[in-house]
């Protein structure tokens, strides 16, 4: 079998991740559960930041996107790789924070950001925050004024480009709600650099994600070239280009992006504009380095279709029915059974609990494991109590260790909480 997962592989018909085999951790920990390979997130952390080393003349900072996974188990790893983070809410700040992060590493996204967030992330002394609008832009001056302390800021730039990928992540087009166009940024920015407190140093963006060919980038980048040079003719001071991630994975059989063509491009196309440069990759470092495991609960035929029937469930893992996702799902033991096609399929009482619809899969039995693939991005962090289902308890894997990184509230606390609440 093709394997496009390496910290997952088959040892004697048995999945492992890293050296463990999958089915002792099922034992140990229960389904369904996530498992991350540390291995797996350090070669893409190292293939990203060498690629683009070569090419930077100052060395970049690469903000990872932790709204892919902001466990902290997952955000100490990064920051033992030397790793910053772009945070969207105030809430991943604090966890960025409480995994020591240092602040002067934090960038701070997002289009809604309120009066709080803005005043928790000036008081933080975060690196910057990219402005999405011109009432956000007063904002930050009234909370900066209140605090009477510096801010760095960016203003994120929406070039209208399609970034080849699905509808729901695409966010750099001009009708999608994410960042300024050309010709008001030039406006904002300059009234940023009127404002008391407010250092406008450089240009943001993020056309999406899940990008599959850097190419994609190239009328992006165009774009800044001219909106930097436009700056700079205004007399405005342009030092700092943040360049957003969205590379793409492998989740069937496609390619995952090609950073060496990435890094060529940023060569040639940004580094003449002599700005230190910052990136945010989410699901480049962590999405294929995790796996979501599951048991089968009951195999059920009908006359039109079978249906493998999980204990893993779209509040586990809701990207097949948000994005109808691909997810490649193998089974953990090999049982050299007959290949059907069927629907893996989760318990919740909606049609679009489907991991996955007319997959040839061999045949499992009640109470087989199955591993579902490029389930570390958007898994865990888009999980819920829906159903009033515990969301899976999520395990870290590095060589031969594993340990418990996250375990989510019970049930029984969440009844305790409520009836607290009406006492
Ligand atoms: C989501 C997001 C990213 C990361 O996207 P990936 O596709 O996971 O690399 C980077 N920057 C911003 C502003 C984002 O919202």
């Amino acid at each position: 079998m093709d394997n496009h997962f390496p910290f997952f592989e088959y040892q004697d018909g048995e999945l492992y991740a890293e050296n463990i085999p999958v089915r002792e951790l099922a034992k140990q920990y229960g389904t369904p559960f996530y498992i991350y390979a540390a291995s797996s997130i350090r070669r893409q952390f190292t293939t990203f930041q060498e690629a683009l080393n070569k090419v930077c003349a100052k060395p970049p900072l690469i903000a990872y996107a932790c709204k892919a996974n902001d466990r902290l188990g997952i955000l100490k790893l990064m920051n033992n790789l030397g790793a910053g983070v772009d945070v969207v809410s105030v809430g991943e700040m604090k966890r960025a924070l409480a995994a020591n992060i240092p602040a002067s590493k934090i960038i701070f996204s997002g289009v809604g950001k309120t009066e709080r967030e803005l005043e928790e992330a000036i008081e933080a002394g975060i690196r910057q925050i990219n402005i999405e609008s011109e009432p956000e832009l007063k904002n930050l001056a009234i909370a900066a004024e209140k605090l009477q302390k510096d801010i760095s800021v960016s203003i994120r730039f929406n070039p209208d480009v399609e970034a080849g990928t699905h509808d729901k992540i695409s966010t750099g087009r001009s009708e999608d709600k994410f960042g300024v166009t050309a010709e008001r940024i030039i406006h904002l920015y300059k009234h940023a650099a009127e404002t008391k407190y407010l250092n406008p140093h450089g240009i943001s963006m993020h056309i999406g994600s899940q990008v599959a060919d850097p190419r994609y980038f190239i009328p992006a980048f165009e774009r800044i070239n001219d909106l930097v040079h436009q700056l700079r003719a205004e007399g405005l001071s342009v030092t700092e280009l943040d360049l957003g991630g969205g590379l793409g994975i492998t989740y069937r059989d496609e390619p995952e992006a090609d950073i060496e063509a990435y890094a060529k491009l940023i060569k040639e196309m940004i580094e003449p504009l002599g700005c230190q440069l910052s990136f945010e990759p989410g699901r480049y470092l962590v999405g294929n380095a995790g796996i979501l495991v599951t048991k089968v609960i009951y195999v059920k035929e009908t006359d039109v279709k079978t249906h493998v029937i999980c204990d893993a469930a779209m509040n586990d893992l809701i990207r097949p029915a948000l994005y109808e996702a691909y997810h490649t799902i193998h089974p953990v033991i090999q049982n050299g059974a007959d290949i059907r096609t069927v629907d893996i399929v989760g318990p919740i009482c909606e049609s679009g609990d489907t991991h996955a619809k007319d997959r040839p899969l061999p045949l499992p039995e009640e109470g087989d494991y199955l591993a579902i693939h490029s389930a570390g991005a958007y898994g865990a962090t888009m999980s819920s109590y829906y159903n009033a289902r515990v969301p899976a308890c999520e395990v870290l894997v590095d060589g031969s260790d594993h340990t418990l990184i996250n375990r989510q509230e019970s049930i029984e606390q969440q009844i305790a909480r409520e009836k607290t609440l009406l006492s």
